[in-house]
């Protein structure tokens, strides 16, 4: 018979080769297999039989796919998020947004995420400004259902509403209104970017890729954000760390000023644009 902690070990060794986090990976797929929280699996049941489940789980993440989709949640700002394939896996670099939305935001207002997927940014800023109404939008049809069950599961449904919305058709930000805060993870990828496979084999390239410079949907995005703002309202975008300067030059053509945040590696991640004053 083998034991968890033998499974573990023997996996961990195994993921080593095509995983930075072999061990984490191991652990969430045998907590997944056994049902149970990683750390009731760590405290009490390393000596217990292995499930027969495991293995294939170990399989397929050695074929490179995330482990987000195979037990379908992802860790995301502490909450517990449902994923799938049709949304971007939450990163914990997109926290920097939250963080920084937290920082700014007061007791009372409303949100605007726009391309949501699996609703993470949203979620997690309601989630801490119970105050505050949200809504969130996407072009896929999958995503807004992943979205929206996320918000029920956390009891956020009665704050948060969901919408299909392409902002590459013309007139896309028309109807929407005008709100406190503006929240977006665009996709920002250079074309030609070589990315992980994880990455690259298994998530939407519709949330990640934008064009030969990774600017494409900003250009469709932060000239509109000044018409979707509340006075005094702020937008916060998510960029790639070498973009912070193209993305102030978009922003000054909007009208619009562009301050920037570094995410925990110290890398520049948020961009937060304000109208200018004059
Ligand atoms: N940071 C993500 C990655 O490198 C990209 C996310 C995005 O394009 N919005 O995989």
């Amino acid at each position: 018979m083998r034991t968890v902690a033998e499974a573990l070990r023997e996996a961990a060794e195994r993921l080593s080769a095509t995983s930075d986090t072999a061990r984490l990976d191991a652990e969430i797929l045998m907590a997944h297999a056994l049902g149970m929280s990683r750390s009731d699996m760590l405290l009490k049941h390393m000596r217990d039989p292995m499930p027969e489940s495991f293995a294939a789980l170990v399989d397929r993440r050695a074929l490179h796919e995330p482990v987000a989709h195979i037990v379908g949640r992802q860790e995301f700002y502490g909450l517990d998020l449902a994923v799938t394939p049709d949304t971007l896996i939450p990163r914990g670099d997109s926290e920097t947004i939250v963080e920084a939305a937290l920082d700014m935001a007061g007791d009372t207002g409303r949100v605007l995420d726009l391309g949501t997927g699996s609703g993470a940014l949203l979620l997690a800023f309601l989630a801490n400004r119970p105050g505050w109404t949200g809504v969130g939008t996407d072009r896929s049809p999958a995503a807004l259902a992943v979205a929206h069950g996320n918000a029920d599961a956390l009891g956020i449904e009665g704050r948060a509403r969901f919408f299909l919305l392409d902002w590459l058709q013309d007139g896309w930000s028309e109807d929407l209104g005008r709100f406190d805060l503006v929240l977006c993870n665009p996709p920002y990828v250079e074309a030609d970017a070589a990315l992980d496979p994880d990455v690259r084999l298994f998530e939407p390239a519709g949330a990640l890729f934008a064009g030969p410079e990774g600017l494409d949907d900003y250009l469709h995005l932060v000239p509109q954000v000044s018409g979707l703002l509340a006075p005094g309202g702020t937008a916060i975008f998510e960029i790639g760390h070498r973009q912070a300067a193209a993305i102030a030059q978009i922003a000054r053509v909007g009208g619009l000023e562009c301050a920037v945040r570094q995410d925990l590696a110290g890398r520049d991640r948020a961009a937060i644009l304000t109208r200018g004053v004059g």
